[in-house]
């Protein structure tokens, strides 16, 4: 018996099998779930189609996060095949190269506003389309965060403040959704090196500071995440909302 049998699975956030909702989609499979993945762009299909087949995904569907009409499309094809939904994940995050490197101060309103768009206002897009079918199903949602969101990290600088304003969306989310039985988590993974990881400027060096002074003296995995979000998205976790989850090996809690 799995952990997420019977258990209907949207996973936004697949671009190539180093990402982290790859392995979250991996894991579900493993305990049961039934997935449906997206993808972003035609350039992101053509890696997530052979992932998507083997996982025996049937549901394999076009959403730009800051598209409505993509947005709508998707929850209309999976109220027509599935009736409902119980498990949304998002896993999506972007920022332009040049917000992500150098001063804080050379910030733009363009690139601010395109980083909050992408990376925080997707998620009240997506659960606002999901709400319906996700309705007394006891529901989870689960999106990924970064400690860059509580304090400074060098060359994190806009997407810093996009996760700061993720993690309050999660609380809000998660008291406007908690009356239909539907709970909202984050997610704070250590550095794991993705393709969105390699935009950030100086990310080896993160990496590596993080591995020598956290508490376990070690990086995480793709999987450790994955293990977490089926945590949070199974009956195992029906009291657990609004939170924010590290899964850093520790980190977070060390001064100097
Ligand atoms: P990734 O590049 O594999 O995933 C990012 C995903 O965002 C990609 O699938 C990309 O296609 C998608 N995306 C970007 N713009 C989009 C748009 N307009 N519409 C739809 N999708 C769009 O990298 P990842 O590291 O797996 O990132 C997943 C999440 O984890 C992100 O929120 C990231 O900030 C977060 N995270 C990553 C790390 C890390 O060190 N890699 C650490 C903590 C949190």
């Amino acid at each position: 018996m799995g952990l997420l049998d019977g258990k209907k699975a949207v996973i936004f956030g697949v671009a190539n099998e180093k990402s982290i909702a790859l392995a979250i989609a991996e894991a579900f499979r493993k305990e049961g779930a039934e997935l449906a993945l997206t993808y972003a762009n035609e350039m992101v299909e053509k890696r997530v189609r052979p992932l998507a087949e083997s996982l025996d995904v049937k549901l394999v569907l076009p959403c730009d996060v800051t598209r409505d009409l993509d947005i709508k499309a998707v929850f209309s094809t999976l109220g027509e095949e599935w009736g409902g939904v119980d498990i949304l994940v998002h896993s999506v995050a972007f920022a332009n190269k040049e917000e992500l490197r150098g001063s804080f101060l050379n910030t733009t309103r363009e690139g601010f506003a395109l980083a909050m768009n992408v990376s925080v206002y997707s998620l009240i897009a997506l659960a606002k389309e999901a709400a319906p079918l996700m309705q007394g199903r006891g529901g989870s949602i689960v999106t990924m965060t970064y400690y860059g969101s509580q304090k400074v990290f060098p060359s994190y600088n806009a997407m810093g403040v996009a996760k700061a304003a993720l993690e309050a969306t999660v609380r809000y989310l998660a008291e406007a959704m908690g009356p239909d039985g539907v709970r909202v988590n984050a997610i704070s993974a250590g550095p794991l090196r993705t393709l969105a990881a390699a935009g950030v400027g100086g990310f080896n060096h993160i990496a590596s500071h993080v591995a020598e002074k956290t508490p376990l003296r070690t990086n995480i995995d793709q999987d450790d995440v994955a293990d977490t979000a089926l945590y949070l998205c199974s009956d195992m976790s029906k009291k657990v909302t609004g939170g924010v989850h590290f899964v850093d090996s520790g980190f977070n809690i060390i001064g100097m």
